[in-house]
């Protein structure tokens, strides 16, 4: 049997202070009083070491679990590789449930639509994050049958989810992250495009109104489509396609909500179409999944595999053993997973869903000195993440080998094209890395810097302050730093408007607000090419963008094949995060 006791030679970890800020409060376990009882080592082992003993059911050596844990313990301490936040807050705790990302049905009856309320409570409050379609409930005022009464709508029963999110508080930290969809030709459409035109109104919401091709076609040639009654199939009403479009361009502008996502596009990837069709995503958008199934994510942080002098500065052969040990870890997971419904396990295991990621991609970028906004850049992304997926997949098969394939695979689009076997239905998806990348001290996700020093807002309201350390160094090496300089860029966020830096300077180090809009959705796309799932993506927008960009945006992401798109007008909400999901 393996001892999963922390070996006396393990060496501390160290993390910054901002790491030892979230992690204290959020992810090591708690003594009945609320103090921490462990610190990052023992916390990193706990997970290491749990996801490492999954190994036992497949190889019998006690030598190969540990040797597994110390290897999964030094990908994490090191930072290369870190698995979402419930992993590291549940593994090898009585909880056990290691999912960020979850997505429920909404069935048309109360019995449905109420069982949903519970389910989302449960997961809540194991730490994951649930997505709903709320498209198959009838319309507002519509007959109800057993009562003979009129139905409330997607809306009303959307509050009824928002406010149970709202008083479930996640092991007393955070309150869980919801993504509510209605496709666009629900007769309630219009009611659910403004439903977040105020301030504060729904909070535990993300939106995205699910767009299909015969909709953006009817955009396209300035047609009338249908509104169609999800019961009865009946048609209700009819609207210009072009005005509704028109309108999510308006409230994008207005507050960044709703979002939008290609609902026939993430269909058309879906790996199990035979299991059912995809309604959802999780609540930041980059995991579409099937009703009642979760998803476990991990990201590698790119950051860490520069290397000067090799090809394109990255150690493709660091870079290929991360994926595959990474793949091998997200593989376990799932198995050491306990999911809230049992119904959410036996989906699960059928599918062995993944989403191996990337962040620290702008800080990769800063070290090979080429501008996030460059075609260069773009070429570089679709490398990386071809890299990152290819390997993925190898791995994924070589587990199949070993432990066999994801349940439904040959009656999946891999199998049916005798592509495999693989291990897993899917094996990448980019999240936003929103604490993650603060553990592991790198930017976040594939996002360029929000500013070079800036004030994180995070959890109830506390206020972490960070400098990137590339470019610290960067004005170290060209003579430029001072105290004054950096209190200067604190201020400011970022350089091109301070004399005397040079130019190539101010054109590595550029910001978010300083990228134009299209060169972020391009390299949205760019990841996206070779990307399973999705890509969690903000095109921020300076507060003078105009409604016209946003539609630029919106039918640039369309015509490039992203799976939906996120804007942010700056200022446009009283209270700013950096992930929309964070929910704190
Ligand atoms: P992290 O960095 O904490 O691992 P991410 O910012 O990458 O998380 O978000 C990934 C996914 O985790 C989200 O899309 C969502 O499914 C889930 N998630 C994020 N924040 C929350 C939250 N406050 N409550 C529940 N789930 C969340």
């Amino acid at each position: 049997m393996f001892n999963s006791e922390m070996p006396p030679t393990m060496m501390p970890v160290k993390v910054n202070d901002n790491a030892k800020t979230v992690l204290s409060k959020r992810y090591y376990r708690k003594d009945g009083n609320g103090e921490p009882i462990e610190d990052a080592t023992s916390m990193f082992w706990r997970v290491a070491s749990a996801i490492a003993a999954e190994e036992a059911k497949y190889d019998k050596s006690p030598f190969k679990v540990e040797k597994l844990a110390r290897e999964f313990f030094d990908l994490m301490t090191e930072f290369k590789f870190l698995p979402n936040s419930p992993t590291l807050m549940n593994a090898g705790t009585d909880l056990g449930q290691l999912a960020a990302c979850f997505v429920l049905p909404v069935g048309d009856s109360m019995e449905e639509i109420f069982d949903g309320v519970k389910h989302a409570a449960l997961i809540h409050k194991s730490g994951g994050g649930t997505g709903f379609s709320f498209s198959r409930l009838r319309h507002k005022d519509a007959r109800v049958g057993s009562t003979g009464g009129v139905a409330s709508g997607p809306l009303s029963f959307l509050r009824i989810f928002n406010t149970a999110t709202e008083q479930v508080k996640q092991g007393g930290t955070r309150r869980g992250a919801n993504m509510g969809i209605l496709r666009v030709d629900h007769p309630d459409i219009i009611e659910f495009i403004r439903a977040k035109e105020r301030d504060g109104d729904l909070n535990n919401f993300n939106l995205s109104v699910a767009l299909t091709e015969k909709f953006m076609q009817a955009v396209e040639k300035n047609e009338e489509y249908d509104l169609v009654a999800p019961h009865s199939g009946e048609t209700k009403a009819r609207l210009k396609a072009r005005e509704v479009f028109n309108m999510l361009v308006q409230k994008a502008w207005e507050s960044g909500d709703p979002g939008i996502i290609f609902l026939d596009r993430i269909n058309r990837d879906n790996p199990t179409p035979a299991l059912g069709e995809i309604e959802s995503t999780n609540p930041c958008g980059e995991q579409p999944l099937l009703p009642y199934e979760a998803c476990n994510l991990g990201s590698i942080n790119l950051a860490l595999v520069y290397k000067d002098g090799e090809d394109h500065g990255i150690d493709w052969k660091e870079l290929k053993r991360i994926v595959h040990l990474s793949v091998r870890f997200l593989d376990n997971v799932i198995d050491a997973s306990r999911y809230p419904l049992d119904r959410i396990g036996e989906m699960v295991r059928t599918n062995r869903k993944i989403g191996l990621g990337v962040m620290g991609w702008a800080d990769l970028l800063f070290q090979l000195g080429i501008p996030y906004d460059s075609q260069e850049a773009l070429s570089l992304a679709e490398r990386v993440m071809k890299f990152v997926n290819d390997e993925s997949k190898a791995a994924s098969k070589k587990l199949a080998k070993e432990r066999g394939e994801f349940p439904a695979y040959k009656e999946s689009t891999y199998g049916q094209r005798n592509l495999g076997p693989y291990r897993n239905a899917t094996t990448t998806t980019i999240a936003p890395t929103g604490t993650l990348s603060i553990i592991g001290a790198c930017s976040s996700g594939v996002e360029p810097l929000f500013a070079l020093s800036f004030a994180r807002h995070v959890m109830d309201g506390e206020k972490l302050v960070e400098s990137n350390p590339y470019f610290k160094q960067a004005l170290i090496d060209s003579g430029s730093y001072s105290d004054k300089l950096m209190d200067e860029v604190a201020q400011k966020g970022s350089i091109n408007k301070i004399e005397h830096l040079p130019d190539d300077l101010k054109r590595v180090y550029v910001t978010a607000m300083e990228i134009e809009p299209e060169w972020h959705l391009k390299m949205q796309a760019a990841f996206q090419r070779h990307t399973d799932n999705a890509v969690s993506k903000t095109v921020n927008l300076p507060n003078s963008a105009s409604k016209e960009d946003i539609y630029n945006i919106y039918w640039m992401a369309y015509e490039q094949g992203c799976k939906g798109v996120t804007v942010y007008r700056d200022g446009s909400k009283s209270t700013q995060v950096l992930c929309t999901g964070e929910g704190s």
